[in-house]
């Protein structure tokens, strides 16, 4: 339903946890946040409201400049803690946020089965982030690659973000049939499925279009379509009368 990402020189949880607010009027049922330190990946997520989530992750680790966070409106596998996002590759080496549908996901689940995977969620978008890295581990290519893959393969609608504890300086974001904007702040960036979350940090704003991907740094973005053709952002300027 609603997704936030942050890649800069801030800490993550206080304006991912924000900007979830901020998607509150779209309804959701559960809430979720993972972010990048040098311990890997952390992840809290919850059923209920983002203020659920404050709560049950006050004084724990929340330290990480890169991070990831949605709110949740079910439509494969009930309103759960196990079925909130963010979700894990195999080895935990992913984490990823999704909104939409992916229509052909008992296909690629079953296959997934059989080559070992096991999945600790009901989910359709579960099977995106191990497809991810089943397809990086036997290609050796890297995350950018391993999602155009893999979204050649997916039949459906969706807008993700993913983040990998090997390459902690980056972000991969996708979109199909679901909004995805992308706000250019100063060495940062910040991802929302609409503006709301990312006005108070920045006017300037690049919209993905359908079948792009964006691999983003603290300092760069490249954009490339599911073909493989490299794109030029173009910045937008948002104009607010208030
Ligand atoms: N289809 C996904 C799920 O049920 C994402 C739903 C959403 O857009 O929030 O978990």
């Amino acid at each position: 339903c609603g997704i936030v990402g942050y890649i800069g020189k801030q800490q993550a949880w206080p304006i991912i946890l924000k900007g979830l607010k901020r998607l509150e009027y779209r309804g959701y049922d559960s809430a979720g946040i993972a972010f990048v330190s040098s311990n890997g990946i952390t992840s809290y997520k919850k059923a209920g409201k983002v203020s659920v989530l404050e709560e049950f992750a006050d004084g724990k680790d929340q330290t990480g400049t890169v991070g990831i966070g949605h709110t949740r409106w079910a439509t494969h596998g009930e309103p759960s803690d196990k079925n909130a996002h963010p979700h894990f590759s195999g080895t935990g080496r992913l984490a990823l946020v999704h909104n939409g549908i992916i229509e052909n996901y008992a296909v690629i689940k079953e296959t997934l089965i059989n080559g070992g995977h096991s999945f600790l969620s009901d989910t359709d978008t579960e099977v995106l982030v191990h497809l991810i890295e089943d397809i990086q581990q036997a290609e050796q290519c890297d995350l950018t690659e391993a999602v155009r893959l893999t979204l050649t393969q997916v039949v459906g609608a969706y807008a993700i973000v993913v983040i990998d504890k090997e390459h902690p300086n980056q972000l991969v974001a996708a979109r199909k049939g679901s909004p995805m904007v992308i706000g250019v702040g100063d060495d940062e960036y910040i991802i929302g499925s609409d503006a709301s979350p990312i006005i108070e940090y920045t006017k300037d704003i690049i919209y993905l279009k359908d079948e792009e991907i964006a691999t983003i740094t603290p300092d760069s973005i490249e954009i490339r379509t599911v073909d493989n053709e490299i794109q030029t952002p173009f910045v937008h300027r948002l104009e607010l009368k208030l």
